[in-house]
This record gives structure tokens, sequence and C-alpha cells, in this order.
């Protein structure tokens, strides 16, 4: 078995994986849009791929990294069958569509020609090959002797990592993974032993969580923010991603608004997320995660959803709570456009409460000084921020100890490392170097074969 790294750099981007059996039965882990390089630089390298050379796909989770470019992966390989949870089957369907909305939107406002990459009608037919598996249980990749499984990967709700086994030998394709608990997720159950291959994600590698952290903690501290800025006739703008961080925030508000720690103040979510958390409340009870009875569009209690079929304008006024996408602010998106009109007012808050990318404008924003002027999108006037600006660790990613300890615990023959930054990626192998000196740590570089097994 090897395995060739189709993402364009070692970074987290566009994340693709092809590997190849000593039969040459070729199968394809994720196929990721990067989100912000432009044009076909954000695809993977889907090009040295010949056509209808892959014969079959599966998909760990939904974030757009990892499921953006699928429509052109199956067009590439037109009968090819993709594999994943049904959660994620439903939510990529949605994410799909609203990437066709978003690539049409820079088309008209960027002049992007090229864009958008697939249509509607595009995505639509992709699903007659789509295969729904649930977690744990073993099948068998068409036509082959590999076997594969998913696990449940603690990420998102349908996150997985992805099992293969093949003569004898396994391989763990972690994904996006978290071993904690978060608010609706729960840690992630992953196999302790028999891997022989373990391909990584690094996301956190060069960051040390601070000592005394809890995410309890964290959370008592969002709602002191949030309630000090009530009190200033304030309101609080949290940008987020639709899916995964948006959920996640709403029932940790509501749990907030419970215990009393925040008033009664309504929350508002917009149109892909409430598309999506439509589709947590349809599977809750049938994924795996904590509150699994609980439905978040009708047992929120501060909730003011948009609606998915009549555009609302979200409008800003005092004294509310705005859980807006996308989580670093990025161009034409919803907490960008929202963030015009809403950081020079002194009452308000912006609450940062996952990654944004350094290029991106919620970084900028998160980094200003009080007063500083920040341009949040090219073809608008630049923004003065006023408003108080705080960040919060509730990431959904593992941090490095957790993966680290998991790596050395399982003893993998090898390691691969993926989904990080270079100082990220250099961080772990330097740990494996003397916690598991044996093992051969691969930095896979794009467009060369790595054996496996
Ligand atoms: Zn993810
Ligand atoms: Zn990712």
């Amino acid at each position: 078995m090897r395995l060739r790294n189709l993402t364009r750099r070692l970074e987290i981007g566009a994340n693709s994986y092809l590997f190849e059996s000593a039969d040459g039965y070729r199968f394809v882990i994720d196929a990721g849009m990067h989100p912000k390089a432009e044009g076909r630089q954000a695809m993977p390298d889907f090009d040295s791929v010949p056509a209808d050379s892959v014969d079959s796909i599966l998909l760990s989770h939904a974030h757009h990294d990892h499921l953006g470019s699928l429509p052109l992966l199956q067009r590439a390989h037109p009968n090819t069958p993709v594999f994943m949870t049904e959660f994620t089957g439903e939510v990529s369907d949605a994410m799909l569509h609203n990437s066709v909305n978003v690539m049409s939107k820079q088309r008209e406002e960027a002049g992007l020609g090229e864009m958008p990459f697939f249509t509607h009608r595009e995505v639509e037919s992709l699903r007659r090959l789509w295969t729904y598996v649930e977690l744990k249980r073993a099948f068998e990749l068409p036509d082959s002797d590999i076997e594969c499984r998913f696990h449940d990967a603690g990420h998102i709700v349908g996150s997985t990592g992805i099992q293969i086994t093949e003569k004898g030998k396994s391989l763990l394709y972690t994904g996006d993974v978290n071993f904690e608990s978060q608010t609706i997720c729960l840690p992630a159950d992953f196999p302790k032993k028999g891997i022989d291959v373990l391909i990584m994600e690094t996301t956190r590698g060069d960051y040390q969580r601070p000592a005394g952290y809890s995410r309890r903690l964290e959370k008592e501290r969002l709602g002191k923010v949030i309630r000090e800025t009530y009190e200033r006739g304030g309101s609080v703008l949290i940008p987020v991603f639709a899916l995964g961080k948006t959920q996640e925030v709403m029932v940790m508000l509501h749990e907030l608004y419970l215990n009393d720690l925040i008033p009664e103040m309504p929350l508002f979510i917009g149109g892909l997320s409430t598309k999506i958390t439509v589709l947590h409340d349809k599977y809750c009870g049938s994924t795996r995660r904590n509150y699994p009875s609980f439905m978040l569009l009708d047992d929120i209690d501060i909730l003011v959803p948009s609606s998915g079929r009549r555009r609302r304008e979200i409008v800003n006024q005092p004294k509310c709570i705005f859980a807006l996408s996308s989580g670093m602010m990025s161009e034409k998106t919803t907490s960008n456009g929202f963030a015009q009109t809403f950081l020079d007012n002194p009452r308000n808050t912006i609450a940062f409460v996952g990654y944004t990318d350094p290029d991106s404008p919620g970084y900028k924003v998160r980094h200003a000084k009080p007063g500083q002027q920040v341009v949040l999108d090219a073809d608008k006037p630049p923004v003065t921020v006023n408003a108080r600006v705080e960040s919060f660790d509730f990431s959904a990613h593992a941090p490095r100890e957790d993966l680290l300890d998991y790596a050395v615990k399982l003893k993998p023959k090898k390691i691969v490392l993926v989904h990080g930054d270079e100082p990220a990626q250099l961080w772990f192998e330097g740990q494996f170097k003397t916690q598991l000196p044996t093992t051969e740590v691969i930095r896979p570089f794009p467009g060369t074969w790595f054996d496996l097994w």
C-alpha cells in the first residue's frame, strides 16, 4: 500500500490523499477546497490523477477543506462510489449547494470567470453514487479485499477517522479529531491498538494551551463577557463556522442561560446555519453525541433562526447575540457584512471562538488595537474597531498533547503528518523522535509516493 498527498502544499489547505494497493486498487480519502486560494489553486492536485482511475472515494467529514472539491473528483471519476456516514452525506449536500451560491457571488462581485466550478444540478446528480455507512461497521471497498471502518472522530457530529485494513495490516486516517468532550460532540472513539500506520492531523502542533485551562471556565468567561455587554446596552457578535461551531455555541449559550449566567437575549443565526441545525435535530437520535434528544431549533428558548426559504436580513440591534458565519469573517460572508456596521459601536463586543487564519479579516479584527481602522472587504471603506474584542478557546481540534499521547500509546510503525502548518508538523516530528524512536515519521511532500506497507 502506498500514499500520495494530493494537497498542493504541506498545510491545512485542500485535503485529499490518494492510496494505491500493491495490486493496483486506488482510492481517495477526502476532496477538500482551500479556504483562501483562488481559482484552480484552491483544489487538490487532481490533474495528476488520470481520469476514471479511482476505484473508491471516502469522506471523513463535511467541512469545506475536506469536502469542497468532491464534485470535481466525482466528475473525473464518474462511476466511482463514495462512502461516508449518513449525517455527513446529508450535510455535504447542503454545504455543496451553498458553495455553488458563494462561488456564483464571487463570480459576480470579483469577476472570477471560472467560478462556479460546479452547478446545483451537478451537485444533485452526485448523490446516486453515495453510500452511507454506520460507525464501526466493517465494509469492503467494491471489487477489492480492502476492509474499511469509520470511527467517530469527536470533531463535529458525523466526523470520522477512517481505518483501512488490507492483508493483515491496518492504517488509521484521523481526519480532524478531538479526544475531549465538547458541548454536543463526545470524545473521539478510536482504536487503541492494531494500527500499523497512523495518518494524523497536526492542526494545533504549535499551540500550547495555557496552564489552568478548562472548557467550563472558558465558557463561564464567555458568559461574563456577554453579561457585561448586555449591561452596557450592546450586542455580541460571534463569528462561527455554519457546521459544527454554530451548534456547539448554540447549546453552550443555552446552558449559560439556564444557569442564569447570561440574561435572556435573542440569539440570531444565519440561513445555512439554520439548515444545518435542522439536520442536527433530524439526526439527533441516530448520531453519537451528547444531548441525544435535544432539538436545538425547538428547545433553545432564546433562538431566532433565520428562515431557510425566505431570506430575512439579520438586523443589527442592541442586547442580542449574533452567531454568524463565517468563523474567519471571510469577504462576502454574513459575519463580514454584519461587522461593517457593528464594530464601530463601543457598546458592542465581538467574541472569537475558533481558529482565524493570519490572512483573514477575522484575524485582523482579533488583533486590532482599540480605535484602529481595519479593511474587512476590499470593496468597502475601512471600519473602526471600537467594540470590545475577546477570544476564547473552544477548538474542535485536539490539543497537541492529546494527539501525541494517542500516537505514543498506539505505537504505529509509521506516522504520516498531515493537516498542519510547518511549525506544527515540526513540533510533532521532534516529539516522536524521542518518544517513538523506532517509528518512521513521514511528512508527505506532494507529488511523491510513500510506501506504507
Ligand atoms: Zn473539520
Ligand atoms: Zn480540516
